[in-house]
């Protein structure tokens, strides 16, 4: 393996480009030549992660196998890739601040003045050659959050102003940008992509290769006039269609041979231009699928906004895709679901999804959900909050434990069915007062979960703080609901199952985070399985 090389991914003109979707399409590219490679995200706020977000803010919360909580666009890499992402791929301004400030009080600086520039500057260096460093990849991809032109990008720009100094053809950027159509005109206007790149220009980066997001295709000249009004060759001017799934996205480019034009500007061979089969192969069945009358799965939750639950959404995308059929997600309120509209609400839905979330807010529409699913027996997957739910719903409605609850929700409960446990405190990898992160589980032979995963030990990734409470599990397996995943280590309960019901898993972790393009969750495609065929 060669040295490290470092590609990252700028954006201009609008946010919401699809810089995350570009970066993880150069990524698929250069990995199927055969290289290794990582992308890294840098968001340019002073949060120092996702976790304390609302999900309005910034759409869902995605974790990291090692237990970081992170952007959303880590979910992309992750599932266009099928590597596994680290803390060292999702760093945000708070971060760099704060690691910079931690190193002063500790007197690392021996009485300098500390500064943007070299000492912020610097630190963002090191995050970026820290996945090189350990040569552990032949490429990383870093993503620079936000657009071109905010006085938060100024120091990644700066930064990389210089790691493209110091590393000469070893480093490159990509800078992705709008072409709006005027309609009135008829007209495709490139005078906000040369103003966005005249921005760059203007802090020392000349990007070497621009992807332009387009509605309408562009013509030769067009792109000729990018070129020479941005000192770029035609070659590096690509362009980014709408494209029915994103997952088209990486064979766009391949097209245009953008994985070409960067190993050329890296002095790498080129080679055969690879085929990308399964990749294919998948697009393929996804299309035929998509033509298939759609199976209807409700996802019942609070947040009512398409990037929210985004891992779930692409879950259960990907498991209609395997198993042949459209899956439409149709998001129900759970804040305005009630016992008198649920069965009108519900009535069409072959599965019903009850998400993850905190605090109180929609929590009694899921129970609502829940007792319609059990006792219509619809195929129901509850995840995280989702799973406490199962939980508390059963204990009110089959044990009899009217005010059973959560502590999250009610701090005053007798029946504390879910709570902040004992044996949480086994556990070492604890972040904060969170379990994060991978955890294993044992499954018990015959049941659900151990049907779908075919093998008796897994190990998924948790964001909570309440467990299943064991002080109730015999209670609970007699009345039949059944606790098969259990953590190996502290006991704790992982899923719940009612094996008399056709398909009804809870699971206390999140398995839609490791849910790949070409390697499908298991759970997800047996939930699809039991939607389609109940
Ligand atoms: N609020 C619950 C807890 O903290 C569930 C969290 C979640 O759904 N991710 O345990």
């Amino acid at each position: 393996m060669g040295e490290t090389k470092y590609i990252f991914v700028t954006g201009g003109v609008a946010s919401s480009l699809g810089k995350g979707i570009i970066s993880s399409s150069i990524g698929k590219l250069l990995q199927a030549r055969g290289y290794s490679v990582t992308i890294q995200k840098f968001d340019p706020y002073i949060n120092i992660d996702p976790g304390t977000l609302n999900p309005y803010e910034h759409g869902e919360c995605y974790v990291t196998v090692d237990g970081h909580e992170a952007d959303l666009d880590l979910g992309h890499y992750e599932r266009f890739l099928g590597i596994e992402t680290t803390k060292a791929n999702n760093i945000t301004t708070g971060r760099i601040y704060k690691s910079v400030i931690d190193k002063e009080r500790r007197g690392d600086y021996l009485g300098k003045t500390i500064q943007i520039i070299p000492h912020i500057t610097d630190e963002i260096k090191r995050n970026v050659k820290l996945l090189g460093n350990k040569n552990q990849f032949d490429f990383v991809i870093t993503e620079i959050g936000g657009t071109v032109g905010d006085i938060e990008s100024l120091p990644y720009l700066e930064s990389i102003r210089q790691l493209k100094w110091e590393l000469g053809k070893n480093a490159l950027c990509v800078h992705l940008t709008y072409v709006p159509y005027l309609a009135a005109a008829g007209e495709l206007k490139t005078k906000p992509t040369q103003h966005s790149v005249k921005e760059l220009q203007s802090v020392g980066i000349q990007p070497d290769i621009l992807v332009l997001r387009t509605e309408h295709e562009l013509s030769a000249g067009l792109r000729k006039k990018v070129a020479l009004f941005c000192n770029v060759d035609e070659k590096s001017v690509v362009q980014s269609i709408d494209a029915s799934t994103i997952y088209e996205v990486p064979l766009l480019m391949q097209q245009q041979e953008l994985d070409e034009t960067i190993l050329k500007k890296m002095d790498l061979p080129v080679g055969k231009t690879p085929e990308l089969g399964a990749w294919r192969s998948f697009l393929d069945r996804r299309e035929k699928a998509e033509e298939t009358e759609p199976v209807k799965i409700a996802l019942v939750g609070k947040y009512d906004l398409q990037d929210a639950y985004k891992s779930i959404r692409e879950a259960l995308s990907q498991a209609g895709t395997y198993n042949d059929r459209k899956v439409d997600v149709i998001f129900v309120d759970s804040e305005k679901l009630t016992d008198e509209n649920a069965a009108e609400t519900l009535k069409d839905m072959a599965g019903i999804m009850i998400g993850p979330g905190f605090g109180q807010r929609g929590i009694e529409g899921k129970f609502v959900a829940l007792k319609y699913a059990r006792t219509q027996d619809v195929p129901t997957f509850g995840i995280c909050l989702g799973m406490q739910c199962m939980a508390i719903e059963f204990a009110r409605n089959v044990l009899g434990y009217s005010d059973a609850n959560s502590r999250e929700m009610d701090a005053k409960t007798t029946h504390n069915v879910i709570d902040i446990m004992e044996e949480q405190k086994a556990i070492t990898n604890m972040g904060g007062t969170m379990r994060l992160g991978a955890y294993e589980c044992t499954l018990t032979p015959g049941s659900k979960s151990y049907e779908a995963y075919g093998k008796e030990l897994i190990k998924e990734r948790h964001r909570h703080r309440y467990e299943f409470n064991n002080e109730y599990k015999d209670k609970y397996e007699a009345a039949g609901m059944k606790c098969t995943g259990i953590n190996p280590e502290s006991g704790l309960v992982e899923i719940v199952e009612i094996p008399a019901l056709k398909w009804f898993v809870g699971t206390q972790f999140h398995p839609e985070y490791s849910s790949t393009v070409l390697n499908p969750h298991p759970l997800f495609l047996s939930f699809v399985k039991a939607a389609i065929n109940q």
